[in-house]
């Protein structure tokens, strides 16, 4: 094989483009498509063939056609290349795609058309629009972390915490599930049918080991839709712990692939092989397959092993040559590597076939067809064989040969059928000249093939990712195109340079082994997002790819070379890096944040995310309450009206604020009220859409604690004004009771003075005079009036030192009847006008002052005389009961009003009323006489009714 006039087939081509995750296509030069891959076919739901020599009007959104096609027309005439957005109709919907569309060249230097590769970045430009007109998405973190899952081309999620909660999930992942909502689910809840599954285990394990997992074609059971059907769907992911500041796993990051269509695909062709067996089995010739380059014996049938004198069951399964090593030498192995090389057919007749058994050597002769086998990737991968025994015929026609007589009668039979040979002859020749014809053809179809190898050639140099090809063990490189020269930061002067002679700074990055191991092994390489250090203008810098070594087999079997393709996704790891790092920076901000910050996701409010001080204030291990819903997290917290508040905020979108609100937790294993400010604010996702509430809590318990305090004292000091002021207002209204009391007294001692002023003048005028007769009489009145002024005189002194508590109790013992009747008498001797009345008793003798309880005996009969119309009786009682004794003063006087008995025997208080303002008192006979019983340890009360009198009493023990 020249290498350099064949460094990669169509067929390979193809291989390598139907791969590619990318729509790829390529016109010629008249702008026709005629080249569309696999992941073009899939993404407009047409069968292959049926794009090619379509036009772009068919399927670009009528919008977008004017703009993008006289972009690329203009392009096209300039014959440069082309960078456009547009949108392209995707089972019946138009989806925004990026296309960039390189002119090639053919090897002669002509324009031939150009290539082109697209991404779907549908949900990237509808996020970016969506980010322009919705305020919530501003947000620089989201936008983003947006970006990066929105181009990302496979099923991102982030499974957070033990219990899988679906933290993020991106468009791509969402559609493997439309409708079912996954987001702020727990993944058991969002898709129960994974727990039955042994994903479930290896999910888990992942979590718990810290170890990620890459499973290929697995078989999973799920449902589409929420009441859609459970369908076997098959998928390629990878689960990747994802690891907290602590380098703990906190969660599971999936990236995952729906490959079903193609496992399904493979299906059928397993399935078609299965029947492709049988009819191997049943046919009548000698039939096997072959499968890859060591030719193991996949299936042959019995008329197989019937060739070879062997035992069915002992071929099956084995190589070829290790079934017949006699085959080593004869002419089968190379033909058989040739199909296997180029793909086509191979038959031949009559060649000779050398088989050992157990009797020596046996020759034998065979016909024989190779068909090479291929898979749906078009790729060869072994050869079917059938093969006709004809060992007899041959034989026959040796023997028939060897014999005289059989070959006089051949010639006569010879000579009799010349006539028929010559009319055989005359047909030889027109099958000759069709032959002729077909040889036209064959030569058509061969320069057909070159020129399509030729466009297939500039089609690599033009491919918009790299491709390079190396030769022999030291890596020469024959091909490479302009995409990997541009990685390099190399020109065209690579070509028949050694790998590590242009790019030294790979010797310590284990890239020359990993070819070196490829060359030896055959066996390809597939590196995913691999750091590779290149120079570029003279600064190694890093750069990540994927990349694939593929070995390129010879004739023979043997690997010539290596062919390298790559795509650069530098730009999706740092945009991963930068999403990581933006992710962790929102992490650290709320981790950081001065106040107590959370994250609850979900409708039962997760705790997502919440920081130290937010533990703190909740005063429970971290471990207790992360990735808990938060009510469950904090039971104590139910029922305080938090809950209607987070739910409130959920539906409306609302914040929610309040102050100092007092609520009840366990902390520290102890109930204590708190105090907080809250905010609840909606936390959405890049759609706008609520997933949970962003909790700000400000603890402002020590605050509200010094305010109420200071609310204390001050409805301390307010009381203790009240009592001040109404100490103030009594002392103020004993201050007006003694300006009244002075001015009463002031009165009231005047009329003696001027009763006696008149009646020592008149005795003085009188005696003057002689008029003798006068002297008693007046002398009786000044009398009367001094011992009146004495009484009241008495009176204040004794107030004055009951006040200052110079009154003194001096008890003896003597007959209360008798102080009593005495008392009685000398009141006659004064008072006329009513009569004054003791009712019979019997000797009754108490332990008491004698003087103080005749001052109150005397007191009490004197109001009654004062109290009542003259003509009136006032009736004197004793009552004696167990040890006390009771004294009644009854008169028939103007009686007091309930208002006023409560208050008679207050200090100056006296009856305001017409009738009494011209009877003289201070106010003061009752309120002595109550003090000197209290003093007595005794009791004094009244029982009156207006108008019909009073009784007043006083009980005193007989001894103490
Ligand atoms: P005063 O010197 O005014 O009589 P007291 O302390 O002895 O002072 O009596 C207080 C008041 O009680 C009297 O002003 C009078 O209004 C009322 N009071 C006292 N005794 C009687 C009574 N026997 N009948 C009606 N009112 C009385």
């Amino acid at each position: 094989m020249e290498l350099n006039n064949h460094i990669i087939s169509p067929e390979e081509f193809a291989i390598l483009a139907n791969a590619a995750p990318a729509l790829i296509w390529a016109s010629d030069m008249d702008g026709n498509i005629h080249y569309l891959n696999e992941a073009w076919l899939r993404f407009t739901g047409s069968s292959s063939g049926q794009g090619i020599g379509r036009n772009w009007e068919e399927c670009v959104h009528p919008d977008d056609l004017p703009t993008s096609q006289g972009q690329y027309l203009s392009a096209f005439k300039a014959r440069v290349e082309c960078k456009r957005q547009y949108r392209l109709r995707k089972n019946g919907q138009y989806r925004w795609i990026a296309d960039h569309s390189t002119p090639r060249f053919d090897k002669q230097g002509n324009f031939a058309g150009y290539v082109g590769s697209c991404l779907d970045i549908h949900e990237s430009i509808e996020s970016q629009q969506l980010i322009a007109t919705n305020p919530h998405t501003s947000n620089i973190q989201q936008t983003q972390t947006q970006r990066f899952f929105m181009q990302a081309p496979a099923g991102i999620c982030i499974l957070d915490g033990p219990d899988f909660v679906f933290e993020l999930v991106n468009p791509f992942y969402q559609q493997l599930f439309p409708g079912r909502v996954l987001l702020g689910k727990p993944l058991a809840a969002a898709l129960p049918e994974l727990t039955s599954q042994p994903i479930w285990q290896i999910l888990h394990q992942v979590y718990h080991t810290n170890q990620p997992y890459e499973g290929r074609e697995l078989m999973v059971p799920l449902a589409r839709t929420n009441d859609g059907p459970i369908e076997e769907r098959y998928f390629n992911f990878i689960y990747q712990p994802r690891l907290n500041q602590q380098k703990m796993v906190d969660g599971v990051l999936v990236f995952v692939i729906e490959v079903t269509d193609s496992f399904l695909k493979g299906r059928q062709l397993r399935e078609r092989e299965t029947s492709l067996t049988s009819l191997i089995m049943t046919s009548h010739y000698a039939l096997m397959i072959l499968r890859g380059r060591d030719w193991t014996i996949e299936i042959a049938n019995q008329q197989i092993a019937t060739l070879w004198e062997k035992k069915l069951n002992d071929i099956i399964g084995k190589k070829l040559m290790t079934v017949l090593p006699e085959l080593e030498g004869q002419p089968y192995p190379a033909l058989l590597n040739q199909v296997m090389d180029t793909a086509q057919p191979y038959s031949q007749e009559e060649e000779v076939l050398w088989i050992e058994s157990p009797e020596g050597r046996k020759q034998r002769f065979v016909n024989f067809f190779y068909d090479p086998m291929i898979d749906v990737s078009g790729e060869v991968v072994g050869v079917i064989v059938a093969c006709e025994d004809i060992t007899e015929q041959v034989h026959a026609k040796r023997l028939l040969e060897n014999s005289y007589e059989h070959e006089q009668t051949l010639n006569e039979e010879l000579y009799a059928t010349n006539e028929e040979l010559s009319s055989v002859n005359e047909e030889l020749a027109a099958t000759n000249e069709e032959l002729a014809q077909t040889q036209e053809i064959l030569q058509d179809s061969l320069e057909r093939l070159r020129i399509t190898e030729d466009r297939f050639r500039s089609f690599v140099a033009a491919a918009p990712f790299p491709i390079a090809v190396y030769e022999g063990r030291e890596m020469r490189i024959v091909l490479a195109n302009q995409a990997v020269m541009d990685v390099w930061g190399k020109g065209n002067d690579v070509i028949g340079k050694c790998y590590a002679e242009i790019l030294p700074e790979l010797g310590d990055q284990g890239i020359y082994p990993l070819l070196d191991q490829v060359f030896t092994s055959g066996k390809a390489f597939h590196g995913r997002d691999q750091q590779v250090d290149l120079v570029i203008n003279n600064v190694l810098q890093p750069f990540y790819f994927n990349y694939s070594f593929t070995p390129l087999f010879d004739a023979e079997g043997k690997v010539y070379g290596v062919m390298n393709t790559a795509a650069d996704v530098t730009d999706l790891h740092i945009a991963k890096q930068k999403v990581e790092q933006n992710e962790q920076n929102l992490h650290n901000m709320i981790l950081q944040a001065p106040v107590a910050i959370c994250i609850l996701l979900g409708e039962e409010h997760t705790i997502t995310v919440a920081n130290e001080l937010m533990i703190e204030l909740w005063g429970k291990p971290r471990q207790d309450v992360i990735n808990k819903p938060v009510f469950e997290a904090l039971p104590d917290a139910r029922g305080q009206g938090l809950e209607e508040a987070m739910a409130t905020v959920l539906n409306t979108g609302e914040p929610f604020i309040a102050n100092s609100v007092p609520v009840e937790l366990i902390r520290h294993g102890k109930p204590e009220t708190v105090y907080q400010n809250f905010v609840y604010a909606p936390y959405r996702d890049s759609e706008g859409k609520i997933q949970g509430l962003i909790a700000i809590t400000i603890d402002v318990t020590s605050h509200v604690l010094a305010k109420m305090d200071l609310q204390t004292s001050e409805a301390e000091l307010r009381e203790t004004k009240q009592h001040l002021e109404q100490k103030l207002e009594a002392g103020r209204q004993i201050q007006r009771q003694k300006d009244d009391f002075i001015g009463m007294a002031s009165h009231e001692l005047k009329t003696p003075l001027t009763s006696l002023t008149a009646i020592v003048q008149l005795l003085q005028r009188t005696l003057k005079d002689g008029a003798q007769s006068f002297v008693p009489d007046a002398l009786e009145k000044a009398n009367h009036q001094v011992r009146r002024m004495t009484y009241m005189i008495n009176s204040f002194l004794n107030i004055s030192r009951l006040e200052s508590g110079k009154i003194l109790i001096e008890k003896e013992s003597f007959l209360l009847d008798d102080l009593l009747r005495s008392i009685i008498d000398e009141t006659r001797l004064i008072v006329s006008s009513h009569t004054i009345e003791l009712k019979p008793t019997r000797p009754i003798s108490i332990y008491a002052d004698p003087d103080k309880i005749g001052s109150v005996i005397s007191n009490l009969i004197s109001n009654a005389v004062k109290y009542s119309k003259s003509g009136t009786s006032i009736i004197l009682e004793c009552e004696l009961e167990a040890n006390w004794i009771t004294v009644h003063v009854t008169d028939q006087g103007m009686g007091i009003h309930a208002a006023d008995r409560e208050k008679i025997f207050e200090r100056y208080w006296r009856v305001e009323s017409s009738r009494t303002q011209h009877i003289a008192g201070f106010g003061i006979g009752l309120y002595l006489s109550a003090e000197i019983i209290n003093r007595h340890d005794g009791k004094i009360w009244v029982e009156s009714e207006p108008d019909r009198g009073s009784r007043f009493s006083f009980s005193l023990p007989l001894s103490s």
